[in-house]
């Protein structure tokens, strides 16, 4: 099929008159500018096209409880922990028929707010009880099910969750649903690969130890040997109760114990860099892994404020993932990234750059992190690259008389996300008119969860 667009964002820069093609394995075949004959010819004719960025970070499930923990706990004040117990509680409920069903709506969710690909960091594995299901791998075959229904670009990363904490202390309640040992997660590994095998081509596999707290050092040092071309996320230093867990356990801080003790490289993602001294800022800019931020999530749970000005400047990469899907807002995560540093710095435009806008280096710091992080070619509109493509509706109020990157800033800090109108992942034309193509089907699906996963609290 060949899109067509007034104005499109290429490696380049902004170009006009654009036609892209794309092949029948969802890849772009090739990119023209100047091609203002190519309108007549297009399936799809649009006004403004950039390159649709993948979500470094999702745990689908998670999104049944947007909403339910805005109280205060019994203590003086509420924390992630608390959070994380009602998460617990609240998991009891799921059976794989409302694990697909969620994943599907979020992943939808996802689509129409502007990501093409999304990094499902899954640990849910086990029935309610902690015992293991007969086939080990039957959820992450529903995280794959549901890609299918709502056409994400899926990287799969099953996760590795042995224990409970630095101590080696044993899972304990709702924690026995992510129990793995290295037997068991090869046989959710290879369950999971086979479905991602069944899906189109541009779905991913990858590995995903959960953290230093759940993954001992000797389970985390064979984990890392497996599938050595796939990419690896791990939850790193999110809370300052994990850092100091860690540096009471090793000596060390979460990141400092890490590059001290594997190479870490391009091929590794470090969900919540939030807490991190300059040298382990450093050392995690120059290695060409991805630091992957979830703004949202982070400001929800207090987590604490990443210092992006500072890795970016060392040329450090980054991107973004909706991690707790309490809101899934692709313009509004990186607003929140940018409003997070202005906040602590008092400056404005802090991530701006001489040549580029706030929105532009925002915009392009999303596409390369969450190109990397997933593992997939894409992130930009190039020949070759998988065609994850979204267009903004020209239309609306807040892109009035704009071009160029005031375009994207207007879109990501005066809009929002139903600016965007059109959304193809590796070319599956997935989101028509600001609304996914089987939104009605999957929207009853959830809404069905949902009553089922209620009753259950
Ligand atoms: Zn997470």
């Amino acid at each position: 099929m060949r899109i067509w667009a007034t104005a499109a964002l290429l490696e380049s820069g902004w170009a006009r008159d654009v036609s892209v093609e794309i092949g029948a394995d969802g890849r772009i075949a090739s990119v023209a500018q100047g091609d203002a004959g190519g309108r007549a010819r297009a399936d799809a004719a649009v006004e403004v096209l950039l390159p649709a960025p993948g979500n470094l970070h999702s745990h689908a499930f998670q999104r049944a409880m947007a909403g339910l923990s805005e109280r205060r706990g019994p203590g003086t004040h509420d924390t992630f922990w608390t959070w994380r117990d009602l998460m617990y509680r609240f998991l009891a409920g799921f059976t794989p028929e409302e694990i697909e069903a969620v994943a599907a709506f979020v992943q939808m969710e996802m689509l129409e707010a502007g990501y093409a690909a999304s990094a499902e960091f899954h640990y849910v594995h086990n029935q309610a009880d902690g015992t293991p299901y007969d086939d080990a791998a039957i959820l992450a075959r529903r995280i794959a099910a549901a890609s299918e229904t709502s056409g994400i670009g899926l990287t799969l990363l099953p996760v590795y969750y042995e224990v409970g904490g630095l101590d080696a202390r044993p899972l304990a309640g709702g924690q026995r649903r992510f129990r793995t040992d290295l037997d068991h997660y090869a046989a959710i590994l290879e369950g999971a690969e086979a479905a991602v095998r069944a899906l189109p081509g541009d779905a991913r596999l990858g590995i995903a130890p959960h953290s230093l707290r759940a993954v001992p050092s000797a389970a985390l040092a064979e984990l890392v040997t497996w599938r050595p071309d796939a990419p690896l996320h791990m939850h790193i230093a999110e809370q300052t109760g994990e850092v100091e867990e860690v540096r009471a356990a090793t000596g060390k801080r979460p990141v400092e114990w890490l590059f001290d003790t594997h190479a870490v490289d391009d091929r590794w993602c470090l969900i919540h860099c939030t807490h991190l001294t300059e040298d382990e800022r450093r050392a995690l800019a120059t290695s060409g892994a991805v630091a992957g931020l979830c703004p949202i999530t982070e400001s929800s749970l207090g987590d604490g404020i990443f210092d992006g000005a500072a890795y970016l400047a060392e040329g450090g990469t980054l991107g973004v993932g909706s991690d707790s899907n309490i809101r899934i807002a692709l313009s509004e995560e990186l607003r929140t990234l940018e409003y997070s540093q202005r906040l602590r710095d008092r400056h404005r435009a802090v991530l701006a750059t001489a040549e580029r806008s706030c929105g532009r280096r925002l915009y392009d710091e999303a596409l390369v992190g969450g190109a990397r992080a997933l593992g997939r070619d894409s992130g930009a509109i190039r020949q070759g690259a998988f065609a994850d493509l979204l267009a903004l509706d020209a239309g609306s109020v807040h892109l009035e008389g704009l071009a160029g990157d005031d375009l994207l800033d207007a879109w990501i800090f005066a809009g929002d996300d139903t600016l965007v109108r059109d959304v193809w992942s590796a070319g599956r034309h997935l989101v028509q008119g600001g609304r996914h193509v089987r939104r009605d089907a999957i929207e009853a699906g959830y809404r069905k969860a949902m009553r089922k996963l209620k009753e259950t609290l």
